[in-house]
């Protein structure tokens, strides 16, 4: 049996907004997914444009034109290859309007048991439980109660692109959150088709691990809908059930892999207990970088402070964050016909806290010493992106 000993297993009881730092206003609305860009990509004439079609083509055929290192036919191969078990999922609804794990939650075949499992020791479950999630392949994984406000108020139909009921089908009061981590190597390579591969192996890997675990717990007598970027916000779930911190990039950082990680969920009304937010100074950190706002090619990222400041439909309304702009930021991956993570990737948390270093820069973020991390980092400057060629070398040395 082949575990993957990264997990990290936490316990506690609940949140509040005063535990996760959320500041929420009274002008708060729930997001629209209808507003979100890969939607607004398809019905509004501002957002839809040839190279936003080219973009999402790019993804079935190797796109023409230039071949720079790292957009060549390997890397646009890698990368589909990498999505492909992926798409199949969200293409199987297509007939229905529902892209699963993106604008629908993903369907289950195995039935829910007539009998329940009887659960005696719900602390101890949750520790059996996380465990399996770890054996599925989940690299870290929390637990916390449903939060209404981060559903979307409406989800998308695929077929015409108008928005429709959100409702669950079931009752759930929990939501599992898991952490699925990037391949630092190929993150090394954003801006490139080749690094956007990391993306695409985890959203495979994703929903691969969010059917068997939704298969088990149905199995199990319980109520599981599994989820990947659709249905809910995954960001603020990630902060709730207490995987990371909200950083400038947008991004949730974790302490295990900073801001190299996809998430997923499944909601459940299964017996489990719930994870406490953290607080290791990461927030705290961003507040005196901009590595990832002076790094962004179309200055998408903010450099002030958190602010509840909207700069288009994509923002959604009431909450102060950092927010950038969608936009400028999609407007940019169709120019290259991939993703960018270029903030992803300048992030001083992508690094690798299995080392010495690593460590260091961690104990130093979370202690009165944190200005010599930042001074640390200032003094390294940017971190330089890795030549798509070096990686596809690296294969043969
Ligand atoms: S993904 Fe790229 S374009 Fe978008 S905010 Fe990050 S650096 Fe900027
Ligand atoms: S680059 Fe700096 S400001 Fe941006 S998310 Fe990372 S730590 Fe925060």
């Amino acid at each position: 049996m082949v575990v993957n000993n990264k997990l990290k297993i936490k316990h506690s009881d609940t949140h509040s907004d005063k535990d996760t730092g959320f500041e929420i206003s009274s002008d708060f609305e729930r997001f629209n997914q209808i507003n979100d860009m890969f939607s607004r990509a398809f019905w509004d004439d501002t957002v839809r444009t040839k190279l936003s079609d080219a973009f999402f083509d790019s993804h079935r055929v190797q796109p023409k034109g230039k071949k720079a290192p790292g957009f060549r036919q390997k890397d646009f191969a890698l990368r589909n290859a990498a999505w492909a078990i992926s798409d199949t999922f969200s293409n199987r609804g297509a007939e229905k309007g529902t892209r699963e794990g993106f604008q629908s939650w993903m369907e289950c075949d195995a039935e829910i048991a007539a009998e329940k499992l009887h659960i005696e020791n719900v602390q101890e479950y949750t520790i059996e439980f996380k465990q399996i999630a770890k054996l599925f392949g989940a690299d870290l994984i929390g637990i916390t109660t449903i939060d209404n406000r981060w559903h979307y108020s409406k989800r998308v139909d695929t077929r015409e692109f108008i928005p429709v009921s959100n409702e669950l089908p079931g009752n759930y009061s929990h939501v599992i959150v898991m952490g699925h981590a990037m391949d630092k190597d190929l993150v090394d390579t954003y801006p490139s088709a080749l690094a956007s591969s990391a993306a695409g192996f985890e959203y495979s890997r994703e929903a691969a691990i969010v059917t068997q675990l939704t298969t088990y717990i149905r199995s199990l007598g319980y109520e599981a809908l599994g989820s990947m970027n659709d249905t809910a916000l995954v960001i603020p779930y990630a902060i709730q059930a207490g995987l990371g911190e909200y950083g400038r990039n947008q991004m949730v950082i974790t302490p295990e892999f900073g801001p190299r990680v996809r998430f997923s969920k499944i909601f459940t009304n299964m017996p489990l207990t719930h994870d406490k937010p953290i607080h290791r100074g990461i927030t705290k950190y961003c507040t005196q970088c901009d590595k990832c706002a002076v790094a962004c090619p179309p200055k998408a990222l903010p450099l002030g402070p958190p602010s509840t400041e909207r700069l288009n439909q994509s923002t959604i309304k009431g909450v102060k964050k950092w927010s950038a702009d969608c936009e400028k930021c999609f407007g940019y991956w169709t120019k290259i016909k991939t993703d960018c993570a270029i903030c992803m990737r300048v992030c001083p948390f992508n690094r690798d806290f299995e080392t010495l270093g690593g460590k260091l820069f961690m104990r130093l973020v979370d202690s009165p010493l944190q200005f010599v991390a930042l001074w640390w980092e200032k003094k390294s400057g940017i971190a330089k992106r890795v030549k798509p060629d070096t990686w596809w070398q690296s294969l043969i040395k």
